[in-house]
């Protein structure tokens, strides 16, 4: 309790970013923390919604998936697996297209990232609707491999973002308002 209210109280709150409306949390603090990177980290391999046996690598999101999943991965001896934005890795790609507020976007998994049959743990900083989750989920299913589970640290209250993923395993070390 007393490392959870550590970390909660370095998370940046910042009323109308990026736009009127979002308020959004930053998470960059509890990593620029020696104190709280290292909270962070403890807690989320304590938080894993499967045990370590059960996933053979680790999928972060760009941009903030990067910042602590090679950090997890490597704790757990796995490896790690960057699902970017469309246009910035090298042929070949898969490429999953998704609905947002306004719009649409893309992210991509480099085709020989992962093997047939190989467990894949998706991580995220935060899910709100589960857009970017369930994309980087059907990514991984196209190039042949299978979801662990999620694993996010903040999840938004009232968007029921990890009920819209599939029923796959799904943690979240903190929910925010
Ligand atoms: P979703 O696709 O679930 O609607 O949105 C989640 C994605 O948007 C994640 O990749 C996450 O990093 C980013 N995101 C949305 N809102 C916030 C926020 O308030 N704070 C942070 N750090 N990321 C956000």
């Amino acid at each position: 309790p007393e490392d959870a209210r550590y970390l909660i109280s370095r998370i940046r709150t910042i009323a109308g970013f990026p736009e009127k409306g979002i308020n959004f949390r930053d998470i960059m603090p509890v990593f620029a923390d020696q104190r709280g990177l290292s909270i962070l980290m403890d807690a989320l391999v304590a938080s894993l919604p499967v045990a370590p046996d059960d996933f053979d690598a680790v999928a972060g999101l760009e941009a903030r998936g990067f910042l602590f999943g090679p950090t997890l991965a490597n704790r757990l001896d796995k490896g790690f697996i960057a699902v970017r934005k469309a246009g910035k890795l090298p042929p070949p790609v898969r490429s999953q297209s998704y609905a947002l507020e306004y719009g649409t976007a893309t992210v991509e998994i480099e085709e020989s990232a992962i093997r047939v049959g190989e467990r894949v743990l998706v991580v995220d900083d935060l899910i709100a609707t589960g857009g970017s989750a369930s994309a980087a989920r059907d990514l991984v299913i196209a190039c042949g491999g299978k979801v662990a589970g999620f694993s996010f640290v903040m999840e938004l209250e009232g968007l029921a973002g990890i009920a819209k993923l599939g029923g796959y395993p799904a943690s979240a070390l903190l929910t925010m308002p």
